[in-house]
């Protein structure tokens, strides 16, 4: 993400700033200065914000590591001005272990409250009122830890909706799980969701803009869950042998980026496997043709260019297997090989869609999900 700034990596996983993150921290600085208050303070909202951040960090971390002990990785976290976002390569399926990431992240809220609260006892300080005091107000020492415990049992509370994107949307999901099948269990969760949504947009115009916009913001993640599901579970009922494509045009190490040019505008392919020695050493796509094209010209062998990083799809995978192998490594073609190790045609990103296409059609003129015999 060209937008995005690497900040750090901890324990293995790349920590993000989103650009205008660093917007918000000037934002706040040049208010608080605007406010009156003196340079001082106005870096200690700046500071405050920044330990608001680190606690949403910690949040995601929560989430990452617990996904790691059931071998889920997390490709990166990013932290943005309305909040953090840890890429799981997914969720695990299993309820229990569901359950178990969606809970971890606000649970370090709560352990960072508390720690907060026994400090603050023991120090002395007096613990925040109910009303977060105007983030331009805080005072070094007085309000920015009782603040910051305030903030942290925000966190936990609003995290803790029952509505997707929110991670209480996922707790009540694998809940929800324990007793129906999965894409019941999210149907019944994103209504839920929604319904929130709209009790959100509707309070929101009698009391306070915000729910509005929270609202919004939980209506358009449920029905992105919903139709994210809805596809795993169009996609699981086929297997790679249903919708891979037997005629395809395989490019030669050997040749140049100029042939492979001439090949993509002459026809409706778009990426292509390459092979050398009747062996494939790598897939290529349409990017990679134009960057080759204009970093090399067109004289270059497509060799130099070749994407090595490429995967075996087998026929007999399910489809929603090999679309998220090929997601995990941005890859948009695959070569497929039969269970005797021959290679008998390629999948790409597109075949993939046109399934899901033909399968919702299906589903819609016949009500009633069926198992599609091979
Ligand atoms: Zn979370």
């Amino acid at each position: 993400m060209t937008w995005s700034l690497k900040i750090a990596r901890i324990a293995g996983i790349n920590v993000y700033l989103h650009w205008t993150f660093l917007i918000l921290l000037a934002w706040i600085f040049i208010s608080s200065l605007n406010a009156g208050q003196n340079t001082t303070e106005a870096f200690t909202g700046v500071a405050f914000v920044v330990a608001l951040f680190a606690c949403v960090v910690l949040h995601e971390f929560g989430h990452a590591l617990t996904a790691r002990r059931y071998g889920i990785q997390t490709q990166r976290i990013t932290l943005l001005p309305i909040g953090g976002l840890a890429m799981l390569e997914k969720m695990p399926e299993k309820p229990r272990q569901e359950l178990a990431v969606a809970l971890a992240g606000p649970a370090v809220n709560v352990v960072i409250a508390i720690v907060l609260f026994i400090y603050i006892k023991a120090s002395g300080l007096s613990l925040p009122t109910s009303q977060l005091e105007d983030p331009s107000q805080i005072t070094l020492g007085k309000y920015f830890l009782p603040n910051l415990l305030f903030v942290n049992v925000l966190l936990f509370a609003f995290n803790l909706i029952p509505a997707f994107p929110m991670d209480g949307g996922r707790v009540l999901r694998a809940l929800l799980s324990m007793k129906y099948d999965r894409a019941t269990a999210t149907n019944i969760a994103a209504r839920i969701g929604q319904f929130l949504a709209i009790g959100f947009v509707f309070f929101g115009f009698m009391y306070d803009f915000w729910l509005i916009f929270i609202g919004l913001f939980i209506y358009l993640g449920a029905s992105g869950e919903a139709s994210y599901e809805t596809q795993r579970s169009l996609l699981s009922r086929l297997t790679v042998r249903d919708v891979l494509m037997h005629q395809y045009t395989p490019l030669h190490a050997w040749e140049t980026i100029g042939r492979a040019v001439e090949i993509l505008l002459d026809g409706q392919e778009k990426e292509f496997i390459v092979t050398e020695d009747n062996q494939i050493i790598g897939t290529i796509s349409r990017d990679d043709i134009i960057k080759g094209l204009q970093a090399l010209g067109k004289e270059e062998r497509i060799k130099r260019i070749v994407n090595q990083d490429w995967i075996r799809l087998s026929t007999d995978m399910e489809l929603n297997e090999a679309y998220e192998q090929m997601s995990r490594k941005k890859l948009s073609i695959c070569p497929v090989y039969d269970e005797y190790g021959e290679l008998v045609g390629i999948l790409n990103q597109e075949n993939i869609l046109e399934a899901v296409m033909v399968e919702s059609a299906r589903e819609g003129s016949m009500m009633k999900p069926r198992a599609v015999a091979d």
